[in-house]
C-alpha cells in the first residue's frame, strides 16, 4: 500500500495531519471546548498514541477526523488533512465514500457501532461489497478470514449470530473486523482493547502493528494503557483539558517527560517505568472545559506551577528530538526526574505499589 503513493514523485507527506483543531459542544450549561487547538501528524505506516485522563478530548478528536461528532458538537476551526485533502469542509455524502475504504474507526462502545438486527458475518461483509465491489461470496470469505484473525472461535458458525448473542469482548472483535474489512489506510482506535482479555488484546495489537508495518496503514490509538502505547506507537500526543500537553517520540516522552502532567501520568501507570518509587495518583480533578482555568490548564494541579502559569497560556515549545511541550517551566520536570534518578530507589516500595493497584487506579482516569 505504501508504494502506491510514491510513483511519479508524488508527495509522500504524512497520511494524516490535524492542524489547530477546535471542537465545541453546545450544552445547557454552556459551550464545552472539548478540543482546543490540537495538532499532530501521522506518517504512513506509523502509529500515534493519544493519551490523557477521561474527558481530555481524545474521543472528540477521533470523531472529528471520522466526521461522526454528536449533533450538538462541531469542528469550529482547524484542518484535518487526510492524504493531502482537508476533510473539514466535506459534506456527509463525500465523507461516506471515505469512511470504510480510506479511514475506519474502532469505537469505545461496540454496541453503538453494531447493527442489532443484522448477522455479524453480513455486517463485516457489507463494506467490501459496497465499497470494493466484492461479490457476496468473496465478501463472506473475507469476513470469515477476518473473524479468524481477530480471534473469534468457530467463525463459520458465529458468522450467522447476531450481536446480542456475543459477549462484550467478542463484539469488540467483530467491530475490529468491520473496521479492517475495507482495508483502510487510516484506522482510528478508541480504547479498542479495554474490554478484551490479555491474550486477545495482545493478538489484536500484533495484528494492528503488522498492518502498519506490512501494509503501510496509519493508526491513531487512544488508550489509558501506556505500555500498549510504548508497544505499538512511534509517536505519542499527551492531551490535557482539550489541549496537547506534550508530543514526541514515544520512548522519549514516556521515559523522559518534559511536562509535569506527563510525569504524573507515567507515575500513576502500573508496570510502566522503573523510575518511580511508587504509583502516585495525580492529585486534583480534571478541569472544566466550559470554564477552563486561565493560563495553563494544568496549573491548579501542578506542583511546579509558578505565578506566570496562572495567566500565560503556554504555547507548544519545540524541543530537540522532534518533541514539544506546552509547559513554561519544563526544566523543573527534568530536574525532578534527575533528582529522583540520582536518589535511592527502594525496590520494596515498587513491590508494595504493585500489590495495591487500586490506590493508583483512578489517577490516570479509570477506563469508562
Ligand atoms: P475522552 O475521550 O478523552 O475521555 P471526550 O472527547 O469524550 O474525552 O470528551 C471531551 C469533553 O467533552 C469532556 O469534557 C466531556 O465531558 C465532553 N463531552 C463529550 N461528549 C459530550 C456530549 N455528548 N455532550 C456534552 N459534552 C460532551
Ligand atoms: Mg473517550
Amino acid at each position: 500500500m505504501t508504494a502506491a503513493f510514491s510513483p511519479g514523485g508524488a508527495p509522500a507527506g504524512p497520511m494524516l495531519q490535524v492542524r489547530d483543531l477546535h471542537v465545541q459542544i453546545a450544552t445547557g450549561r454552556g459551550t464545552v471546548r472539548a478540543v482546543d487547538g490540537v495538532s499532530f501528524e501521522v506518517p504512513r505506516g506509523e502509529a500515534l498514541g493519544l493519551v490523557g485522563e477521561s474527558g481530555s478530548g481524545k474521543s472528540m478528536t477521533l470523531r472529528s477526523i471520522l466526521g461522526v461528532l454528536p449533533p450538538t458538537a462541531s469542528v469550529t476551526s482547524g484542518q484535518i488533512i487526510l492524504d493531502g485533502r482537508d476533510l473539514v469542509p466535506l459534506k456527509q455524502t463525500d465523507l461516506n465514500r471515505i469512511r470504510g475504504p480510506k479511514i475506519a474507526m474502532i469505537f469505545q462502545e461496540p454496541m453503538s457501532a453494531l447493527n442489532p438486527v443484522m448477522r455479524v458475518g453480513a455486517q463485516i461483509a457489507e463494506g467490501p461489497m459496497l465499497h470494493q465491489g466484492l461479490s457476496r461470496a468473496k465478501a463472506a470469505e473475507r469476513a470469515l478470514d477476518l473473524m479468524r484473525r481477530v480471534g473469534i472461535p468457530h467463525p463459520e458458525r458465529r458468522m450467522r449470530s447476531y450481536p446480542h448473542e456475543f459477549s462484550g469482548g467478542m463484539r469488540q472483535r467483530v467491530m475490529i473486523a468491520i473496521a479492517l474489512a475495507c482495508e483502510p489506510e487510516v484506522i482510528l482506535c478508541d480504547e479498542p482493547t479495554t474490554a478484551l482479555d490479555v491474550t486477545i488484546q495482545d493478538q489484536i495489537l500484533r495484528l494492528l502493528a503488522r498492518l502498519c508495518r506490512e501494509s503501510g496503514v496509519s493508526l491513531v490509538f487512544v488508550t489509558h494503557d501506556l505500555p500498549v502505547v510504548a508497544q505499538i506507537c512511534q509517536q505519542v500526543a499527551v492531551m490535557y483539558g482539550g489541549r496537547l500537553a506534550e508530543y514526541g517520540p514515544v520512548r522519549d516522552v514516556l521515559h523522559d517527560p518534559r511536562h509535569p502532567y506527563t510525569l504524573g501520568l507515567v507515575r500513576s501507570a502500573p508496570d510502566f517505568d522503573n523510575v518511580r518509587e511508587a504509583l502516585i495518583p495525580i492529585p486534583g480533578a480534571p478541569p472544566s472545559l466550559i470554564t477552563p482555568p486561565d493560563g495553563c490548564r494544568f496549573h491548579p494541579r501542578c506542583k511546579f506551577a509558578e505565578e506566570d502559569c496562572q495567566v500565560v497560556e503556554p504555547p507548544m515549545k519545540p524541543l530537540p528530538g522532534g518533541r514539544a511541550t506546552a509547559c513554561l517551566h519544563y526544566e523543573r520536570t527534568i530536574e525532578s526526574l534527575e533528582a529522583e534518578r540520582a536518589g535511592q530507589l527502594d525496590p520494596v516500595d515498587l513491590q508494595v505499589a504493585a500489590e495495591q493497584p487500586d490506590e493508583a487506579a483512578p489517577a490516570a482516569g479509570s477506563a469508562p
